[in-house]
């Protein structure tokens, strides 16, 4: 019930949001930062709403303490209205024990007045008197003392009613404030939930703002400028000059146009190593894809890798084995996988080899910046291809016997 409440109240600060009174955490997620910038311009939304909360805080709180003011003073005036009502009773249980009294009072009087015993005290009392002037003294004072006791006993009755409505008004009153409590109390458990849904979006901005302080942290220490964008920050290794991916090897086929199979070749062919041999990233980096395509290629390894500051995408092709992960981060220590190349006919069942590929060589190719070799991305990581003989090999033919 509490949970529904709650929910409830989480609704009834999404309306309020949308007349501006709050701007739902949420919001802030829906866009997307491209560099340091916009991530702190987005912390400084989440510190601005955080101040909004703390002031609706502030506001439900003081709304919440006027409530329970109300309560208490409620409670104090029906405590009061108890003593009032107290005093009443007393008050009628007072009067009506004087009712008692002036009736015995009034009684023992006319007895004293009595002078035989029969019936009518009063007017034996009365006809004995000695003489006119006795007689008329006599009646006078039989009337003042009915009268005094008279008039005290309707005094008193009339004591008794006003007391008792006194006592309805108060009940009235008490009942009043009784339904007044209900109110109050009904609105305070509103704004107790209120409460608790605030909290709970502070705590959510909060765990935002710190979440948003670790991202800003993170590309602080990975991008070269706050206006960088984030998508080309990266902390993979970067080296500073290249190595050779095999310990030996000669190039055996150059990169560009050739003649004899009238095609543009993509990186340089590898030779003089047996199937099997290690094949080295030749620059740090990560592991950016990995196909395998039987038309040609074979099983293939791209790294995007850093040089000098500079982004490059590699290609390595024809492999008989790959020892590497998607993503993982690689050193020029880093083993890729293994020399393949084969199709002849006994081989060409095994997996890694394909149909343009004959002799056991590395196919090595660059390319300027980073690409996922995808099929949107293919013709720029062609286009973007440099000679990898630029990168320190010795001329054709010529062996090399370490990296
Ligand atoms: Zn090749």
């Amino acid at each position: 019930m509490k949970r529904a409440i709650s929910i409830i109240s989480r609704v009834l600060l999404s309306l309020l949001f949308i007349f501006g009174y709050f701007i739902y955490p949420d919001m802030v997620q829906a866009k997307k930062a491209n560099n340091i910038v916009e991530l702190k311009e987005q912390l400084a939304e989440l510190q601005a709403q955080k101040q909004k909360q703390a002031s609706a805080k502030a506001q439900t709180q003081s709304e919440i303490n006027a409530k329970k003011n109300s309560i208490y003073k409620a409670y104090q005036e029906k405590e009061n209205i108890k003593g009032e009502v107290e005093d009443a009773k007393n008050k009628i249980s007072e009067s009506e024990e004087s009712i008692s009294k002036a009736k015995v009072d009034f009684d023992n009087v006319l007895k004293y007045y009595q002078v035989s015993s029969k019936n009518n005290n009063y007017l034996e009392y009365v006809t004995d008197a000695s003489s006119t002037t006795e007689l008329i003294m006599r009646i006078k004072a039989v009337e003042r003392v009915t009268d005094y006791y008279k008039n005290k006993i309707t005094t008193l009755k009339n004591l008794i009613v006003e007391k008792q409505n006194l006592q309805v008004e108060l009940n009235e009153k008490d009942n009043q404030l009784s339904s007044a409590i209900t109110t109050y109390s009904n609105a305070l458990d509103e704004l107790n939930d209120q409460m608790e849904a605030i909290d709970e979006i502070a705590e959510d901005i909060d765990s935002q703002i710190r979440a948003q302080e670790e991202t800003i942290k993170y590309y602080k220490s990975i991008c070269e400028s706050e206006t960088q964008a984030l998508s080309t920050c990266t902390n993979d290794p970067q080296s500073f000059g290249w190595r050779k991916p095999t310990v030996k090897g000669r190039v055996s086929s150059l990169f560009g146009y050739r003649t004899f199979d009238n095609a543009f070749h993509p990186g340089i062919d590898i030779s003089g190593n047996a199937e099997g041999t290690p094949e080295y990233a030749s620059a740090a980096g990560r592991v950016a894809a990995i196909t395998h395509r039987s038309n040609c290629g074979g099983n293939m390894v791209y790294l995007h890798v850093t040089v000098n500051g500079q982004k490059y995408t590699l290609v390595y092709a024809h492999m008989l084995e790959i020892k590497v992960k998607l993503n993982q981060i690689v050193t020029t220590d880093t083993v890729l996988g293994t020399v393949g190349g084969y199709s002849t006919s006994t081989h060409y069942s095994k997996s890694g080899y394909d149909r343009c590929a004959y002799g056991a060589h590395l196919h090595y190719g660059i390319s300027t910046g980073w690409y996922h070799v995808d099929y949107h991305t293919w013709s720029s990581f062609i286009s973007h291809m440099i000679d990898p003989m630029k990168t320190g090999f010795p001329s054709k033919g010529v062996y090399w016997y370490k990296r």
